[in-house]
């Protein structure tokens, strides 16, 4: 089997396509360099798929699928152990890829496994999460049970900032419940997906249960279209994300598109002051703010704005470097156009009157001069309508808005088109009640910056941060990748009296 990922040589090759249990060389004439975001290095180049290299990867899953779909709950759950053993053993391994080709820092890299890692060991539990209901007797000697069966070919589609965790929300739990997958990752940062396929693969997964396609608009264009694809679980920007929705949606297929976000910390005043900032500085510049999770706006309850000035200096604190360097906090964007657009933005603040408290814009860092960084960046005086407050900037770049009551805070967030996460800071049970109840967004954490659900919950995310009803992993995402089919039975018992013709609805 050739490598699907690129070896330390020199010499840079070419990532693969999976069709069929095979790493393939595409026959595509369009290619893109993956680089390290940190130096330019050219890592490896990725292909964009041909429509009848998609065309064989989604044949090759439907012909899987038949078997598949029949291979026991057992069987399927032994891969499943295998797969997390297996990623446990090469975590290092893949996590230096992985920072060397997204940018972040190599507790980052490891910490995006591990929250991919902990799917994977929640789908070796299928054999209770798929479980059908029974009810006896639901009329004179009939039976009502439900099967959750597996619908066909599913695909996802993936971004660049979290490689690992997001293929891995997606392709082991569609798979552990009898369906066969066609991955699609990001261009940006292929090369640890493919490590963690190529690793599904060492544990057991069939030829064509698994497929592997590389591409942008035109592929993601053709999965959301192809006749034999049942469902698609999408992640990224809110355009693409609305782009995919309505696309695959008019084709028939169920959709799940998890989007951009703008996620607010509430402050409040009697909040544990140290935890607090530490937490909001953690969650804001962490993952150089390209996080879906990132706290991106803080609201400072009444005398909590006195702490913008500590919350400004430990902000300055942080080290900006390449991922790979020991004690870096803050790595670099994924692409010199990610950087190009958060220095836009910043700009944008500037000439709308908010105040640049600190500017990470010109931040140099010897030895890395090619580099896209961006350093941690606050303003404050920052009203709802100026675009660093409107738009996702998916940078570290922490806006402050300030009000006078609890009340104040949560109508503001409320007003914010995006749900996917938001956090309480207080030490009042009350208040985090009241919160918990009245703020419209699917993810709240208390005292938590970046409240992402463990894999036995699922991610709920909603109003504009979300299209689709189910979320990935957890409970919901097994109702996405199945189908109930209920059954009513009646056995009869020779020696039973003769019931006669019913001409009604009614059982009896
Ligand atoms: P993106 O939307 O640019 O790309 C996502 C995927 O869509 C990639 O695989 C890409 O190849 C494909 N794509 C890009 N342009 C396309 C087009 N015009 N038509 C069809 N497909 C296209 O997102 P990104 O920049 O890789 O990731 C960052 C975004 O993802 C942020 O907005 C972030 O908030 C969001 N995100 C959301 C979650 C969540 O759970 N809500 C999680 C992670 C990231």
């Amino acid at each position: 089997m050739n490598a699907p990922v690129p070896s330390n040589s020199t010499q840079v090759e070419n990532a693969k396509l999976l069709i069929d249990g095979r790493w393939v060389e595409s026959n595509t004439t369009e290619w893109q360099d993956v680089l390290n975001p940190a130096t330019q290095q050219v890592l490896a180049r990725v292909p964009f798929a041909t429509l009848e290299e998609v065309d064989a990867a989604v044949q090759a899953a439907q012909r899987a699928f038949t078997e598949w779909r029949q291979t026991p709950i057992g069987a399927r759950m032994r891969i499943m152990l295998k797969l997390q053993a297996l990623i446990r053993e090469h975590s290092k391994r893949i996590a230096a890829v992985l920072s060397a080709e997204q940018g972040k820092t190599l507790a980052d890299a490891e910490g995006d496994i591990f929250r991919g890692l902990e799917v994977v060991e929640h789908a070796c539990s299928v054999g209770s999460l798929q479980m059908g209901e029974f009810a006896e007797n639901v009329a004179g000697g009939v039976d009502t049970y439900t099967l959750r069966q597996p619908i066909g070919v599913c695909a996802g589609i993936t971004p660049f900032n979290f490689p690992a965790m997001i293929p891995l929300w997606m392709f082991p739990m569609a798979i552990v419940c009898g369906n066969t997958f066609v991955l699609k990752p990001s261009e940006q940062d292929p090369l640890s997906t493919l490590l963690l396929v190529e690793l599904a693969l060492e544990a057991g997964i069939p030829a064509g249960v698994l497929n592997v396609v590389h591409g942008g608009k035109e592929v993601v264009d053709a999965i959301c279209t192809h006749p034999l694809i049942k469902a698609v679980s999408f992640v990224g920007s809110t355009a693409v994300g609305t782009h995919v929705y309505n696309l695959a949606g008019q084709h028939g297929k169920r959709v799940q598109a998890m989007m951009g976000a703008k996620n607010h910390a509430v402050v409040l005043p009697d909040a544990n002051r140290e935890q607090t900032l530490n937490a909001l500085v953690g969650a804001a510049f962490g993952a150089a703010g390209q996080r879906c999770m990132a706290t991106s706006v803080a609201v400072m309850v009444g005398e909590s704005r006195q702490w913008i000035p500590q919350l400004k200096a430990l902000a300055e604190q942080l080290k900006v470097n390449a991922g790979s360097e020991p004690g870096t906090d803050v790595g670099p964007l994924i692409s010199p156009r990610a950087k190009a657009r958060v220095e836009e933005l910043i700009e944008s603040g500037v000439r709308e009157g908010a105040r640049l408290e600190l500017d990470g814009r010109g931040v140099k860092v010897p030895g890395y001069e090619n580099g896209n960084f961006v350093g941690p960046t606050l303003f404050t005086g920052v009203t709802t309508d100026m675009r660093i407050y409107t738009e996702e900037i998916f940078g570290p770049v922490l806006v402050v808005l300030e009000v006078d009551t609890l009340d104040e805070a949560i109508a503001l967030v409320n007003r914010n088109p995006f749900g996917n996460g938001t956090g309480l800071f207080t030490q009042s049970g009350a208040a985090a009640r009241k919160f918990q109840s009245e703020i419209d967004v699917g993810q709240v954490g208390i005292n938590i910056p970046i409240p992402v659900p463990v894999p036995f919950f699922s991610f709920t995310g909603s109003r504009g941060s979300k299209l689709g009803d189910l979320g990935p992993y957890g409970k919901q995402v097994v109702q996405f990748y199945t189908q109930t089919k209920t059954v009513t039975a009646r056995w009869f018992d020779d020696a039973s009296v003769n019931t006669g013709v019913n001409t009604t609805i009614h059982l009896r």
